[in-house]
């Protein structure tokens, strides 16, 4: 605090009214609320300790802000709308029922509390006069605020004509106008694909969006309105005994009101439930609330109790305020990473900011042309959200605090890890790596090319795969069918392999060999190529060869193969390091090809073969599927009837049976070229 405290306190007069008018009148905050709330106190403690420091402008004695010159004509308020004081702890909340029991007896404490929801919504009048809806307003200086009837016409909920009966000649009903949050997230979408800027939070989206000009535009957004209190002309008698009367005969009426109203007796279940609510209920809401509002329930006592003296708020009423989501820090730098298909996630490294009593260092930026449309600079003073569980996020930054020298964000062209040159496709707002083998999105890509639908080994779970990829024998998909990586040492060598568990997993690998393509091309992990696609590309190709030489017109040929996909297919394969990967595999023995329906006239029609020994390239399950497809069939063991042996390395017993037998006996080498199939 300042040593003088006259100079800090025309100091914080002027900010808080600058941030009034940019809050209230602009629907841009140029502040978090948690920073003008404690600026409010500090000016509140100020001009206690010498109230000559409380000039008649001063904002502690205001409610919102005059409204200005504006489109919209001006309403003079039945009586003054005010504003409510925070308490920011069960002390500040128990302070408050102490003072209204010093100012109305000990009988306060046991008259009971309507507890609400504090809705983070902007406050409005609707002016019913004979139970039809005449003018709706602003809340503005609390006096007069503006007419807004056009707008709130738009608002389904909010009936034109109350229901049922009894209501007063003439009443003003008060409540919140807010959006919910997916409705907010859905505006501010749309508002960053228009090149729109973005709202800070749902209170001012609301805000702005009554304030339209064309009712037309806020019809198009999906505000509600709860309502909570009313005001009646000097000379009508009051219409309700208690607050929880005005809520039920409002809802009776037609109104809508919140969710999760309470009346309690003793201030202890107060607290309770706002601890409650803060920490359970509150991320659970489809709406924003910053608190709950504590009230004095009987009216009696809160004609009694009254307004604070020339000030802004009653004495009956208060916010108990939930601590802050939205905070200020500083923007240290944005960082890129690369998710699993490739995504590039912007995120931002924060200078350390607790909110809401966590520490929060880091943020999501979502994507890339949101940098851009937000216009964050690295040294820029950011505001920063963090919502229950949610991953904190950055909202935007406050111009006002903009370092001199930041540049605006230049977004990677490059991947960050790889350093492929990015992907940006028509209409989509991310920015891809289109590299299977980068880095970045590797332990996701592998961890793809091992499932069940994609190679299907058995065994290699995601934990297994992120254990191979840490342990560094796997970096790509052709690493795990390197024997010289992934074998049953350096397998035993980590955590939870014995021995036959290894022995296992290797031999699932190899078998995963035999795959057909389609299944090869769904495991790589092509943007777009979706089982269907590969299914439909190896069927037509045949082989990975014709695919991978096929042009983009032939690809898109293919029935049931639309133009994105084939661009995405094409645009592999014309990538160096695809094609190595593809070299790699076919190095390792994978089958490049797609079983065709089995040929009736094949090489091998009414042959039956048998196979024994290691063959050179080919598995036993890529064996026999290619004998099978030739016509012939493969059986275990070797008799008169058995028409071939395909032997390889390492062959045993059959192969002197069959020598014995008379069998013919040829090699790896000798059935693919019996076949057509000579590399
Ligand atoms: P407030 O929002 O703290 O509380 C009063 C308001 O609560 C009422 O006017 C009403 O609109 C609302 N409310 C919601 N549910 C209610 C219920 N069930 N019963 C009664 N009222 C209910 O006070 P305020 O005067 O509207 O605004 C002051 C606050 O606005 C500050 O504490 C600050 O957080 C924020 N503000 C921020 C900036 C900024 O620069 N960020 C500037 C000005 C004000």
């Amino acid at each position: 605090m300042s040593a003088r405290p006259a100079a800090r306190a025309a100091e914080l007069r002027e900010l808080l009214t600058r941030a009034s008018r940019a809050y209230y009148l602009d629907d841009r905050p140029i502040m978090p609320d948690a920073e003008y709330d404690r600026l409010f106190r500090e000016l509140e403690a100020l001009e206690a300790a010498d109230p000559s420091l409380r000039t008649a402008d001063s904002p502690t004695l205001r409610v919102g802000a005059d409204v200005g010159p504006s489109h919209l004509a001006k309403h003079a308020h039945l009586a003054p709308m005010i504003s409510l004081a925070n308490a920011m702890s069960d002390e500040e909340l128990q302070a408050w029922e102490d003072r209204a029991a010093k100012e109305a007896g000990e009988a306060v404490r046991a008259a009971g509390y309507s507890v609400e929801l504090k809705i983070d919504g902007s406050a409005v009048s609707l002016t019913y006069r004979d139970g039809l809806l005449v003018t709706a307003a602003t809340r503005g200086n609390g006096t007069i605020g503006e007419d807004i009837t056009a707008n709130i016409r738009t608002i389904r909920e909010v009936p034109l004509r109350l229901d049922g009966t009894g209501w007063p000649a003439v009443i003003e009903i008060r409540g919140e106008v807010y959006i919910s949050n997916d409705a907010f997230d859905r505006m501010n979408d749309e508002r960053v694909a228009a090149g729109e800027p973005v709202f800070a939070n749902a209170r001012n989206s609301a805000a702005g969006t009554l304030r339209q000009k064309d009712p037309r535009e806020t019809a198009k957004r999906p505000l509600q309105f709860f309502g909570y209190t009313f005001a009646v002309p000097d000379d009508a008698a009051l219409p309700f005994r208690s607050q929880t009367e005005v809520l039920d005969r409002l809802a009776a009426w037609g109104i809508p009101t919140a969710p999760h109203r309470k009346r309690f007796t003793a201030l202890a279940e107060v607290h309770a439930w706002a601890h409650t609510v803060e920490h359970e209920l509150r991320a659970a809401l489809p709406f924003e609330i910053d608190g709950l509002v504590v009230k004095v329930d009987p009216i009696a006592l809160q004609v009694e109790l009254g307004i604070v003296e020339g000030q802004r708020v009653p004495r009956w009423a208060i916010a108990r305020k939930f601590k802050a989501t939205i905070e200020e820090t500083t923007l240290v730098a944005i960082h890129v990473n690369v998710g699993r298909t490739g995504k590039l996630n912007p995120w931002a490294e924060l200078a350390p900011v607790e909110i809401g009593g966590v520490t929060v260092r880091n943020a999501t930026l979502h994507n890339a042309q949101l940098v851009a449309q937000k216009d964050l600079r690295v040294g820029d003073t950011v505001q920063v959200r963090r919502a229950g569980d949610v991953i904190p996020q950055v909202i935007g930054p406050v111009p006002e605090k903009r370092p001199p020298g930041a540049v605006p964000w230049v977004p990677p062209t490059t991947c960050p890890v790889c350093g492929t040159a990015v992907v940006r496709e028509e209409g989509e707002v991310d920015v891809y790596c289109p590299n299977v083998a980068c880095d970045g999105r590797r332990l996701e890509a592998l961890i793809h090319f091992a499932s069940r639908n994609a190679m299907d080994i058995r065994g290699l779970s995601e934990a297994r795969v992120a254990q191979l990829v840490e342990a560094g024998l796997v970096r790509d998909a052709a690493d795990f069918y390197d024997r010289d990586r992934v074998n049953v040492e350096a397998l035993v060598a980590l955590e939870g392999f014995a021995a036959k568990s290894a022995a296992q997993l290797v031999a699932a690998i190899d078998a995963s060999k035999a795959q057909p393509l389609a299944r090869l091309l769904f495991a790589l992990g092509l943007r777009h190529v979706g089982e269907g696609a590969a299914e439909l590309l190896a069927q037509h190709f045949g082989t990975m060869d014709k695919l991978a030489k096929a042009e983009l017109a032939e690809i898109e040929a293919v029935r049931g193969v639309g133009p994105i996909i084939a661009a995405s297919v094409h645009a592999w394969f014309r990538h160096a390091w695809a094609r190595h990967l593809v070299e790699r595999l076919r190095a390792a023995g994978l089958t490049l090809s797609q079983p065709q329906a089995v040929e009736s006239d094949g090489a091998l029609k009414g042959l039956t073969v048998v196979l024994t020994g290691t063959l050179p390239t080919l598995s036993r399950q890529q064996a026999t599927q290619l004998v099978e497809q030739a016509g012939g069939r493969v059986t275990d063991s070797v008799s008169k009837k058995t028409s071939l042996l395909v032997a390889g390395a390492d062959a045993g017993s059959k192969l002197d049976k069959a020598r014995t037998l008379g069998v013919t006996v040829i090699d790896e080498e000798e059935l693919l070229r019996r076949i057509g199939r000579t590399a």
